[in-house]
Order: C-alpha cells, then structure tokens, then sequence
C-alpha cells in the first residue's frame, strides 16, 4: 500500500504485530526478545524507547522529553520495518486513554488532514472509508461493530462523499481497544513476516548472479537464518563484473540481517579438468558436485548448519529430480532448496520486491556458462558420473579450488586470502 500522500501526523506510538511469533509455545519470549533487540538497533536512531509487549503486540513510547515522533523518525521507520523479519507489520499512531471521547478527540483532529490530503492526489479517486476495530478489554462499553457505525455515522455528517469500502478502502482507522490503552492509526506498514533474524541459526547461500538464488536467500533470511554467501567465479574466463554484481547483490541481502559474509572461490581448476577428460553432456552436474563438496568445506568453517540453492524442479537440466538427485549425493550436508516449487513469475515478483531483480537483471558471464555444453544431460545416473569423476583428480582439484578461497567485502570490495589448511581443517571432509 502506497501511503506517501499521507501528510505528517504527530503519533506518540508504535504498533508492531508479529504473526509466526504468537504460535510459538513456551519459549515465545525468546523470539519476542530477539525481534525487540532488532527494532532497537534498527530504530536506534530515534532516540530512547519504551517498549513493551502486550498479548502478541510490541509497544513502542518515545521516552521523555520526547513525546511524539517526527517526520524523519517516521521516514526510518518505513525504510526498515520491511527489512526486519519476524515482523508482520508495524503502525505508528496514536495511544489514548481507552474511552470513547479519547478516541473521538484524536479522529476529530487528524481524519480531516487524511481525507484531504487524499483529495488533492492527482487521481481524483472518490474518497473510500473503513475502520477496522478489535478490542481485547470486553469492559469497553461498546462492541467493535458499534464503535464502527458510530465513527461511520459522524465522519459521514462531516464529510458526506466518504463512502465504505470495507475490502479496499483508501483511508483506513485502524483502532485497538486494549486495558488500559486504545491505539488509532492510519498506516499498516508491511514487514516480511518469518521469525527474528538469528532465531533459526546459520546457513550458507549458494549465490549466483541469477535471479533464484538470492530470492532462496532471501526467504532463509525471513526464515530468521543468519547467512553468509559463496559465490564461484572461473576467472579469467569469467570478467570482474560476475563479482562485482554479486557484492550489489550481498549488500541488499545483508539489508535484511547484520552482515554475512562473502566467500568467492574460483572453480576453474575443476572446470577445466572436468572439460579435459569428461563426457561433455555431464559436465554441468559434475561441476554442481565440485560446487557442493567445495561449500561443504566452507559451510564447515563458517559453522553454517547448512546449504541454500535456488534450484527450482524442471528449471534447467540440473535441476531434474534424476540430476538433483546425484548432484545430491555429492555432500551429507542438509541442502535447503526454498524455490523448488516456485513459480518463476512468484519468484521474479519477490526478487523486484526485495530490491535484488534489477541487480539480477545485469548481462554479466557466469561461472556455470564457462565451458558449458549445448546440450547438458538432463538425466544422469550417480553409477556414470562417478565412472566420470574416477578420469579427474578430486581431492588435488579441490585443494586446488580451496587455495583460491577469499573473504570479498561487498562494500570495499577489498579481498582477504582463507588459508587452506584452516579450511580443510574446519571443512568436514566427506567426499563421496
Ligand atoms: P540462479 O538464478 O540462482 O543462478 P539458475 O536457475 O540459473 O539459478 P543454476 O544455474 O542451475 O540455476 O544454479 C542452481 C543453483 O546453484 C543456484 O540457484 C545457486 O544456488 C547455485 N549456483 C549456480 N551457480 C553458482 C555460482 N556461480 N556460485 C554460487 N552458486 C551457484
Ligand atoms: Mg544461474
């Protein structure tokens, strides 16, 4: 929902609500701390906070001497609320004492600025009106529906062109009736939902160039994985730009969670082997095997629990269920392949959401096209490939591969040497 044409309102409060988080048993308030730790980072800079959680809601009060937030408070609110996962969405508004005249006092003044704000768009919509009311104290005097039709009957006398929309209405009062607080508020920010970033542990994102797997990313860390990121390069054959496109990708990633890693490695030694004494058509697999066998190492010393691919079923020849299949058994490790049985369009929809489409979007060679063969095998057999990889030096080609490791910063691009040794020291070695 687009609300930029709302004007500024002085709101005194913050209403976070979490969805997944309430469906959690006795250790709910783990999750709950975390997202607060989150919102107080992100939100540092609005000075002191109050928080406080009240059945499945997260309050948050300027402290004094500031009472209400200003309209830069507000800006960094709608920046971060939908990078911060585990959160289903976020209103600021206004928190009055839960009578009836309260609530009226704060619709009287600030709904006029909303309908004419919304008047003066360039659209010329006729004005559409709902409120939306839920109340937790049944002490109230008044049902949800009778405080409904009431603001319905005294905002229609004053503004008799405003008709209701329930389903799709452009000025939407939102109103929560609590003990010992109701709460108004004219704006649902939307976040990503999931769990808390950190609340499910560490993963390790296989990250393409492409348009799959930083969106695989992206749904682990709204999963609340914390990750960080191996991409393969094959230079020289594969120009600088595959990196450089890769860190823009790592930096919108890392929006959403206090930065993971980059982690670049070259496959070249492998491909060129493999292309030297291999069967052409299995070359694809074969390299996916050198791919997953090198993560593991990487996984192991970075303590990531597991891989992340965007591999999605029929996509490309690799991801047949036969070549997913021996691609596979190339490593013991849990792999987490969230797309698998995305619709592409779904998934073109959420990489322009998230912010990685247009980085997608660059023409830039990849290390899987170095070398590929027109014509892939679509159905491999682990009895073949392994026939294959007996033509090839592994462990040398993957000592070889792991020499090129290096930590990238997507930021500085600025690159520092993983010492072998550490690698394979940490790296749980199962070559299968
Ligand atoms: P993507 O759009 O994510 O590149 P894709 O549809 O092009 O995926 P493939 O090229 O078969 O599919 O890759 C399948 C998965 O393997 C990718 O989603 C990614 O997780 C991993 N992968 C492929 N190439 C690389 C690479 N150069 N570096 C790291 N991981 C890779
Ligand atoms: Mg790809």
């Amino acid at each position: 929902m687009d609300y930029s044409w709302q004007p500024f309102f002085p709101y005194n409060a913050i209403l976070c609500r979490y969805s997944e988080i309430g469906t959690k048993g006795r250790n709910r308030f783990i999750f709950e701390e975390r997202l607060r730790t989150d919102l107080q980072r992100r939100l540092a800079a609005l000075g002191n906070l109050h928080f406080s959680n009240d059945r499945g809601r997260i309050f948050i009060l300027p402290e004094a001497p500031k009472t209400i937030f200003t309209a830069a408070d507000l800006a960094l609110l709608r920046r971060e609320i939908p990078l911060l996962a585990g959160l289903a969405s976020v209103s600021p508004g206004f928190y009055v004492k839960p009578d009836i005249g309260g609530i009226e006092q704060v619709i009287d003044t600030h709904f006029p600025a909303l309908y004419h704000a919304f008047q003066k768009c360039p659209h010329a919509l006729p004005p559409t009106y709902a409120m939306h009311s839920r109340r937790s104290d049944k002490s109230f005097p008044m049902s949800c529906e009778e405080v409904e039709i009431h603001f319905a009957t005294r905002l229609h006398q004053r503004f008799p062109d405003l008709t209701i929309d329930l389903q799709h209405a452009h000025l939407v009062i939102e109103l929560e009736i609590r003990k010992n607080m109701a709460f108004i508020s004219f704006e649902r920010i939307e976040g990503p939902g999931g769990l808390p970033s950190g609340s499910a542990g560490r993963v390790l994102g296989l990250l393409s160039g492409g348009f799959d797997s930083p969106v695989a990313c992206y749904q682990m860390l709204r999963r609340g994985c914390c990750m960080d990121f191996l991409t393969f390069h094959s230079s020289p054959f594969t120009p600088p730009a595959t990196l450089t496109k890769v860190c823009a990708l790592v930096r919108r990633l890392n929006d959403f969670q206090t930065s993971g890693k980059l982690l670049t490695i070259n496959l070249l030694p492998a491909q060129k082997a493999i292309r030297d004494a291999c069967f052409s058509r299995f070359r694809t697999v074969l390299y996916r095997r050198f791919m997953l066998r090198l993560a593991e190492y990487v996984a192991g010393y970075l303590r990531a629990q597991a891989l992340v691919t965007g591999d999605n079923l029929g996509q490309v020849a690799s991801q047949t269920l036969e070549n997913l299949t021996v691609i596979n058994a190339a490593t013991s490790m849990l792999i987490i392949r969230p797309l698998i049985t995305a619709d592409k369009n779904d998934t073109m929809a959420l990489a322009e959401k998230i912010g990685t489409w247009k980085l997608s979007s660059e023409n830039v060679p990849d290390s899987c096209t170095v070398f590929a063969p027109p014509d892939p095998a679509t159905r491999t057999n682990l009895k073949k490939i392994l026939q294959q990889e007996r033509l090839i030096p592994i462990d040398l080609l993957l000592k070889q591969c792991l020499e090129t490791t290096s930590i990238l910063n997507p930021n500085d691009y600025s690159q520092q040497i993983v010492a072998t040794d550490k690698m394979i020291a940490y790296g749980c070695s199962s070559q299968k």
